[in-house]
């Protein structure tokens, strides 16, 4: 028996035997071709890179029917890093002007694009250097003839461990037999986890060297909950792993039988519980959740996973798919939040020291006017087809809401002097996501028909903790009596202005905080659509009144310790 242990990423517990994958190295030769063969060379690499377009083509219109258009948007992204001249122009350059064969060429413009990416420390970019190195690796298996990984066969129901997996070797997985993933390498946020999270397939990642300790058909437990692995397990283990499967599943089953009951305390308060989505398709997902609505419609989605910035007709027909299925629970649209960490592969923004506190979200819409009205447009006219609601990000000042809203108005009258259906009464509201916000929430209250706190933002700009930096982690905690306070007197403003207060940041799906939130009053909880049930078990746990006396002395903690010792929540 030998345990070992990684990152969690999709929930469950697997009992079962690995199947390895090892993939073969590329053994690539490196020889100088003559002149009159470059066209032959080139030919090669042509046809190649060809048959892995259409492979692609395939991967991506199954991906979009098993799944979603959010994942397939991995495989249009790997489309076009095969149409990137960048691939293309490196081993046709190479091969013309200093006559290597094709297969070197590749290696070496690989390597240069890999290192070029290596070098830059962006997130986003640094995952395009793995889109870079699956699409490279699949071309290179066409050439050198060397089959890619054919996992549409599996020899026996399985748990898949890897080096590392592609999302284009996960979604050609046959399903029907895998029962879990383990990876040596990857992260929360690589791309097979994202995929094995939709999936529902319990999966481990970076759990380091392990594959030389594996033979096929070794018996091993892999514990998704928790990140550990148990190689050959013994008896006692395997008992006492299906009864904390038993207990997992069961506990599944409890929560989806909540489904249609309400968000309501045992002493009858009721809550509104909503999903966050990214994309249209997600709409269906969160039905099945039981959402009453859509708390948080991320737009940037639409625009990150695109060749230009979307047309006014494109956005229509995504908010207009929304709005309709969602049918009269309302739908709340936030504008383009891009910024910060989110770029777009089709617009360079200019280098800046401190991005989160930079040219991001609604500052960017009031300067290019031209993007935001199309958006409006887009959003109004969709709201003729459900319960559609506009919500700004990133507001410091009362000057920006109104600067957006006449903004919202002249779109208005443009449609109606165009004779277009639209919505001429869609309620507008705001992200609370900068301390500036909760400072003027009062004020603020006035003029935006409801909040929502984006707490992933208010924690780290409250607390001047960068949200994605690993090294300060521990430091970012919405359960920080400052971050609370912040929460509550928001709520407070709305309310004595008779509008309601949303939360659609990540603490609205924190079990730990659903007594605190729910104590201050706070109206609607946004949330991922799979974390609705266990909020929803919270608050039908909940007694109102205990709860406002708890929220209520978190607001007089003087530490995050004092608040964790009054929700019963210690490390
Ligand atoms: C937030 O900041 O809490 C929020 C919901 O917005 P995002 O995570 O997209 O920045
Ligand atoms: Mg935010």
């Amino acid at each position: 028996m030998k345990k070992l242990s990684g990152i969690p990423v999709s929930d469950g517990i697997a009992i079962g035997r690995v199947l390895k994958l090892v993939k073969k190295e590329h053994t690539v030769e490196a020889y100088t071709i003559r002149e009159e063969d470059v066209d032959r060379e080139i030919g090669r690499f042509t046809d190649a890179l060809n048959k892995v377009s259409c492979q692609i083509q395939a991967l991506y219109e199954s991906t979009k029917q098993k799944l979603n258009e959010e994942e397939a948007g991995i495989f249009a992204a790997h489309l076009s890093v095969a149409e990137d001249p960048m691939i293309e122009d490196g081993v046709k350059d190479r091969v013309r002007d200093e006559r290597m064969n094709v297969e070197q060429a590749l290696k070496l413009t690989l390597d240069e694009i890999e290192e070029l990416f290596a070098a830059l420390d962006d997130e986003y970019l640094r995952e395009r250097a793995a889109d870079v190195r699956d699409v490279g690796g699949q071309i290179m298996d066409c050439l050198l003839g060397t089959a890619s990984l054919d996992l549409s066969f599996l020899p026996y129901p399985c748990i898949i461990a890897a080096k590392d997996l592609t999302p284009s070797e996960t979604m050609s997985m046959d399903f029907s037999k895998t029962m879990g993933f383990m990876t040596e390498q990857g992260g929360r946020t690589s791309h097979t986890a994202i995929i094995s999270r939709s999936l529902e397939v319990p999966a481990v990642v970076g759990i380091g060297p392990m594959l030389d300790e594996l033979e096929d058909g070794t018996w091993v437990i892999m514990d998704a909950l928790d990140g550990t692995v148990i190689v050959n397990p013994d008896a006692g283990q395997i008992e006492f792993y299906k009864n904390r499967q038993e207990q997992y599943e069961t506990g599944k089953r409890l929560l989806a039988e909540l489904k249609d009951k309400p968000a309501e305390t045992k002493d009858h308060a009721f809550f509104e519980l909503c999903a966050n989505i990214g994309n249209p398709g997600d709409a269906d997902k969160v039905l099945d959740y039981g959402a009453e609505g859509i708390g948080l419609y991320r737009t940037e989605f639409l625009y990150m996973g695109n060749s230009h910035f979307p047309t006014e007709e494109e956005q229509f027909a995504a908010y207009k798919v929304v709005a309709e299925k969602m049918g009269d629970k309302p739908v709340i649209i936030r504008t383009l939040d891009i910024g910060g960490d989110k770029e777009l592969p089709y617009y360079t923004f200019e280098h800046e020291e401190n991005p989160f506190l930079g040219w991001r979200a609604i500052r960017i819409c009031l300067d290019r006017v031209d993007v935001f009205k199309t958006q409006l447009r887009a959003i109004l006219r969709a709201g003729a087809y459900g319960n559609l609601r506009i919500m700004y990000p990133m507001i410091i000042s009362k000057e920006e809401l109104m600067q957006a809203n006449a903004i919202l108005e002249t779109c208005k009258g443009e449609l109606r002097s165009e004779g277009v259906e639209f919505n001429p009464d869609i309620p507008v509201g705001i992200m609370v996501e900068t301390p500036a916000a909760v400072a003027m929430a009062d004020v603020l209250a006035k003029y935006a028909d409801f909040f929502s706190i984006g707490t992933n933002d208010l924690c780290q700009y409250t607390l001047a903790v960068d949200r994605g930096n690993g090294k300060i982690a521990d430091r970012y905690n919405p359960l920080h009596p400052a971050v609370l306070r912040s929460i509550k007197k928001v709520i407070d403003a709305s309310h004595a202005q008779g509008k309601y207060t949303g939360m659609c940041g990540e603490f609205a799906g924190d079990e730990r905080a659903a007594v605190l939130l729910a104590g201050f009053g706070l109206d609607e909880f946004s949330m991922t659509a799979s974390s609705i049930p266990k909020i929803k078990k919270c608050i039908r746990g909940l007694q109102i009144t205990e709860a406002k006396q708890i929220a209520m002395k978190a607001l007089e903690a003087e530490t995050i310790e004092e608040v964790e010792t009054l929700i019963g929540y210690r490390k």
